[in-house]
């Protein structure tokens, strides 16, 4: 079986503004998300999904790694990885950021086409399932006034969540209102945890994490800017709620800095970033390795929560998955049967690969190939 094409496929789909969130990230106006499709001369392909700026993954998709991987055998996956990143692609597209990302989507479609060949689910191809249904905890609490998020937190408890996530990383003092109220609201054993996106300093950042654990905080995720590991490892010392990181690194490298840095105690990566299914079995075993739990960071699209399902199911120190609940049709619509999460759990799916097909009417509805347009976000970000 020889690969004959790599398709991008770009999707877009504006939110109304009564579903649009505000978050240190800027304001967000827009969901959108990029596909890949890799096709076989056998007619078999398979999907998977980048997430990151869409022109970009398109370009590197269509210059760099198509030219390289059309004519190799898809199912060597190793193989392709090889010339796709180890002596062909980083090189021209370097070694982290928007290339990893492009081929973290080729990545997942050959792990859908591997399943298809051999007739079993992603999650068989990666041992087993270790659980059946995978626990998530819910992504949806914005900045508002304390006692709403309280209300709308209790919500999610109501169906079944089994944690929170709440957005901080603004003014310190309505941060910890917002935590204390959705605490006393959930009580004190519910899992709450919260998520600066990198908008602290790292000493209002210290005054959060102590603030947070005395509410009973889960985690503080992105506290700091991405890159700065010693102030995580410092942040982590002093401010006694564990520091969750991950959706911003690319590849085993980028996890291995925080871990063996002891700036991290859980690690949140994601698939469609990170590198796909097959680097994030290196930095789930390397995780595992240094006893960090492993909570995957999802948000584009159902084709990246499909794989970020079955990797969950299958994989061993996972613990509850990030479920982003903000408006999102291109989760919710993209595929022929959506997922349902059933008393706050997702279940992976029995059939070949990642078991899913796409809605082909959504995608043509949310079918986009202008420019990234980025104002709103440069806007809000000032
Ligand atoms: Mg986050």
């Amino acid at each position: 079986m020889k690969i004959t094409d790599v398709k991008t496929i770009r999707l877009r789909a504006s939110i109304p503004t009564d579903g649009q969130v505000f978050s240190r990230s800027g304001l967000r106006t827009m969901r959108s998300t990029t596909l890949i499709k890799v096709e076989t001369d056998d007619g078999i392909y398979g999907l998977g999904s980048a997430s990151g700026n869409g022109e970009l993954i398109e370009v590197i998709v269509a210059r760099t790694l198509k030219p390289l991987l059309v004519g190799m055998e898809p199912t060597a996956i190793d193989d392709i990885w090889d010339t796709a990143y180890y002596r062909g692609g980083h090189k021209e597209f370097g070694t982290r950021g928007i290339g990893v990302v492009a081929l973290s989507g080729i990545d997942i479609a050959l792990w859908d086409i591997l399943g298809k060949v051999r007739g079993v689910p992603v999650y068989q191809l990666l041992g087993g399932k270790v659980r059946d249904k995978v626990p998530c905890y819910a992504t949806a609490l914005y900045p508002e006034e304390p006692s709403k998020v309280a209300r709308r937190a209790s919500g999610f408890a109501d169906q079944g969540f089994k944690g929170v996530k709440i957005k901080v990383g603004f003014d310190l003092d309505q941060d910890i209102r917002i935590v204390r109220a959705v605490r006393q609201e959930l009580g004190k054993d519910f899992i709450v945890m919260t998520d600066a996106n990198q908008g602290y300093s790292i000493d209002v950042g210290i005054k959060a994490a102590q603030a947070f654990a005395d509410a009973g905080a889960f985690w503080l995720e992105e506290p700091l800017f991405v890159e700065d590991i010693e102030g995580h490892a410092i942040l982590r010392e002093r401010g006694n709620t564990p520091i969750a990181v991950g959706e911003n690194l690319h590849m085993t490298y980028g996890f291995e800095n925080f871990i063996l840095r002891g700036a991290v105690d859980f690690i949140q990566p994601d698939v469609a970033r990170a590198g796909g299914i097959t680097e994030i079995r290196k930095i789930s075993a390397l995780a595992a390795k240094h006893k960090v739990p492993v909570s995957f960071h999802t948000w584009g699209d159902g084709v990246a929560l499909a794989a970020s399902v079955h990797l969950s199911a299958a994989l061993q120190d996972c613990i509850l998955m990030e479920l982003d609940y903000t408006y999102n049709p291109l989760r919710e619509e993209l595929l022929k049967v959506p997922f349902k999460v059933d008393d706050g759990d997702l279940t992976p799916s029995d059939l070949p690969g990642l078991g899913i097909e796409l809605n082909e009417e959504a995608l043509h509805r949310f079918a986009f190939a202008g420019a990234e347009d980025l104002t709103i976000r440069q806007k809000t970000l000032r």
